[in-house]
């Protein structure tokens, strides 16, 4: 047994990272996880092609931060998303800018940003130990002094726990570190599944496959409008989802969870003013040969939510003659500019990018990511109660408090040595 060394509890993005920053500043490190390899959840991001981080400038990156971007802006800077790149790069990770200044490995593949990983820990000396599952801590006062594993029990001078969410179990994140948080004395914030799919009343899956490109998404809690969104939306077997969809899908779950009813106001033409499409879609109507509603539609959507357009704004399927067909045009007119659409479930953690909620980041001191509860306990990555929207903002997260608890858990591992 040794007790000059530092355990990582976690070998995803910000448990690797850590390790490695700990190692490049001279401690001893031994990296725990669970599965039979490590990072099996960025195998995954990206869809498979890992989107590392994003290039926005701190004050549009903070944006996209969740619930609280001032605890993240510390770590941030110590090891950025600039930072992100140069770091890979000088490991042999060609990276590119993609569109919405996302940036991913030149490879196309992330399992060559888990090769780059392991391979420096290796470089560094850093023990891993896979399969190896921690289920809690012994306690000397107030100080970590050994963690409890399926392999027996690990010294340490100070622990990182980087066990990451709920999100996608099958890859090692199952919530354990909020149960080690809470036997340090922390609190865990409400959690709950984000970046997931919305399910619509009435839906099913007739839709999969369609993607509305260039839409207006307005969430409503309630009478409430709290959210507005521009961009893609993608319809699947679960629901709406699509970078639009997940970027609603936080304040939506939140609100559904705390048993509000949740609405999306879909703008299908929001390029064409009101007044503008009101006149063209009158004179359309008015020049239409027929009568049947749904072959009118698809000349203003795509024919597989015609059914749902109709039947969620209650429309005959026949247009009216005569005279009221300029009523009928201004009330179809409307419900194109917001078809109002109940959210009534969503995708749980199976399905859900990431987990929103955590270790409460009050209990944690964000210049140094360690436990104001506990002498010798760190935290990074998702198991703390920050999360982010797509675009890389998650592994972005992952790496900056894991660079940041890795450097300080160290320094506190070198002082415990020396006796300081
Ligand atoms: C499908 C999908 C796609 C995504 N795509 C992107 C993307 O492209 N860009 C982006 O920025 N974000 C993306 N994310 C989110 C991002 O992957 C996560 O936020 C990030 O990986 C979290 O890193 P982490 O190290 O905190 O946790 P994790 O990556 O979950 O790692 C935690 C590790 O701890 C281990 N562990 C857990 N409990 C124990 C225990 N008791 N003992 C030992 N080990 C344990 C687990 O096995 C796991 O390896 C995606 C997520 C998903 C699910």
């Amino acid at each position: 047994m040794e007790s000059s060394r530092m355990v990582v509890i976690g070998g995803g993005a910000a448990g690797m990272v850590c390790a490695i920053a700990a190692a490049r500043s001279g401690a001893k490190v031994l990296l725990l996880e669970k599965m039979e390899r490590p990072g099996r959840k960025i195998l995954i991001t990206g869809k498979g092609r890992c989107n590392i981080t994003n290039t926005k400038p701190w004050a549009e990156f903070s944006s996209h931060i969740n619930p609280n971007k001032k605890f993240l802006k510390h770590s941030f800077h110590a090891f950025s998303n600039t930072d992100t790149i140069a770091f890979f790069e000088s490991l042999g990770l060609q990276c590119k800018v993609e569109r919405g200044d996302r940036v991913f490995p030149v490879s196309g593949k992330s399992s060559s940003v888990v090769d780059v990983l392991v391979k420096e820990m290796d470089r560094l000396k850093v023990i891993q130990n896979y399969n190896t599952s921690v289920s809690g801590f012994l306690f000397n006062g107030s100080a970590i002094s050994g963690v409890i594993t399926s392999k027996g029990v690990f010294d340490c001078a100070a622990v990182v726990v980087a066990t990451g969410g709920l999100s996608y179990p099958a890859t090692g994140s199952q919530g354990d570190g909020y149960r080690m948080a809470r036997e340090a004395g922390h609190s865990i914030t409400p959690l709950f599944p984000s970046l997931t799919a919305l399910m619509p009343a009435g839906y099913n899956g007739d839709a999969k496959g369609l993607t509305l490109k260039n839409i207006a998404l307005d969430l409503f809690v309630g009478n409430d409008h709290v959210q507005h969104e521009t961009g893609d939306i993608d319809f699947t077997n679960n629901g709406i989802e699509g970078p639009l969809g997940f970027r609603v899908s936080r304040k939506a779950v939140k609100a559904m969870e705390n048993g509000n009813r949740c609405f999306l106001s879909i703008d299908l033409k929001p390029a064409v003013g009101h007044k503008e499409l009101q006149e063209r879609v009158k004179r359309e109507i008015i020049d239409f040969r027929g009568n049947s509603l749904f072959r009118f539609l698809s000349g203003y959507m795509p024919s597989q939510i015609i059914k749902s357009f109709l039947s969620d704004n209650n429309y005959p399927l026949l247009i009216p003659d005569g005279e009221k067909r300029e009523d009928f045009a201004n009330k179809l007119c409307n419900a194109l500019k917001s078809w109002k659409i109940e959210i009534v479930s969503y995708t749980s953690y199976e399905r859900a990018v990431v987990t929103a909620g955590g270790v409460c980041l009050d209990e944690v001191f964000p210049k140094t990511m360690k436990s104001r509860l506990c002498d010798n306990l760190f935290f990074a990555g998702e198991v703390l109660d920050l999360d982010g929207d797509t675009g890389g903002y998650n592994l972005q997260i992952a790496f900056s408090t894991g660079y940041k608890a890795g450097v300080e858990a160290a320094h506190l591992t070198k002082k415990w040595i020396s006796g300081e």
